[in-house]
């Protein structure tokens, strides 16, 4: 028998996850009680309570009562639906872990076939949006803008990613021995390149009609903070702007001493002009040259592993 964990993390949910949770749950079983595999899996829910200030802890507790399964936890204060995604992965103890919202805007549907599929030997499964959830004009622009940037400064594509995704013990176990705290568990995973698979699915509103949990502002720091953690493109910058900045210099001040010689300049003007220019262009190209430095430093703290070796990661000695 293998052991299947449930991660949720939920952010003032207190009144969807009483149907929420019961409903992913009854999904997956029957699911695997027509494909007669109920004896298969023993499952269990790791629900993280991301400092919620309703009643969802109370909620969960009184869940607990009675439903075995369910194991909570919960956040002193909001600390981020992927530092609740980090403390769930911690806490679950079994051979696969499936992510999942709370919101059942993530189609519990598809927990069968990703558990096939890991079965037959993938060791990560993405479930992929084919279709946004409702969203205003604005929001797809900015989230289209989000995955462009981010694949032109990481090369990870991860247009239609979401955080539905199953994976193997192993991967948690690498996934946790990374030394970095602000993550990107979707940038993680793609950037590990496990044998993975992946399911569409079509994102569902909230049932009850609900708004998500983040917003503009929240939403907007995330961005920086994943194009950050994935790209020092931003701190390089600055040496290509100094170095143009010096070139345009070096010509307006070529421009200048010509004017000077030719008599046509103003009296002082030359002078300032020059030290203008070569004090800027200096100051850039030695921010940039400070920036490639801390590029690297920044690199070395992440702690990422230069790579990942392929063979330790089969299902065969499971
Ligand atoms: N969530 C969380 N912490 C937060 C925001 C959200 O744990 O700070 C949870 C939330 O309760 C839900 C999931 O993360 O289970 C996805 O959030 P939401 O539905 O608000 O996001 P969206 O569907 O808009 O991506
Ligand atoms: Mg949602």
């Amino acid at each position: 028998m293998k052991s299947v964990s449930i991660v949720i993390p939920v952010y003032n949910e207190a009144q969807m996850i009483q149907t929420s949770i019961p409903h992913i749950l009854s999904v997956l079983e029957s699911a695997l009680a027509s494909a007669g595999k109920s004896e298969n899996y023993q499952l269990e829910v790791i629900a993280v309570d991301d400092g919620s200030v309703d009643r969802t802890p109370q909620v969960l507790a009184a869940m607990q009562q009675q439903e075995p399964r369910l194991k909570a936890l919960s956040f002193t204060r909001n600390f981020g639906k992927e530092a609740a995604i980090l403390a769930g992965l911690q806490a679950a103890t079994g051979d696969a872990v499936i992510v999942i919202d709370g919101d059942l805007q993530h189609p519990p549907e598809l927990m069968a076939s990703m558990l096939q599929l890991w079965e037959n030997g993938l060791l990560v499964v993405h479930a992929v949006k084919v279709q946004r959830a409702r969203e205003t004009w604005l929001q797809k622009q900015l989230a289209r803008a989000f995955y462009a940037v981010f694949k032109s400064m990481s090369g990870l594509d991860l247009r239609g990613h979401s955080d539905y995704k199953l994976l193997d013990k192993q991967v948690v176990q690498i996934l946790l021995a990374l030394p970095e705290r602000q993550r990107f568990f979707r940038g993680l995973i793609s950037w590990a390149n496990f044998p993975s698979g992946q399911l569409p699915f079509e994102v569902a509103d909230r049932p009850d009609g609900s708004h998500s949990k983040w917003n503009r502002i929240k939403l907007l720091r995330y961005a920086i903070n994943n194009i950050t953690s994935f790209s020092s493109l931003p701190l390089k910058l600055v040496t290509y702007v100094g170095a143009t900045t010096f070139l345009f210099g070096l010509i307006i001040g070529v421009i200048s001493l010509i004017q000077k010689i030719e008599g046509k300049a103003m009296d002082g003007f030359t002078t300032v002009n020059l030290l203008i220019i070569i004090i800027g262009g200096a100051i850039l190209l030695s921010l940039g040259v400070i920036g490639h430095y801390l590029a690297r430093l920044y690199d070395e703290v992440k702690g990422r592993p230069a790579f990942l070796i392929k063979q330790n990661l089969t299902q065969e000695d499971k």
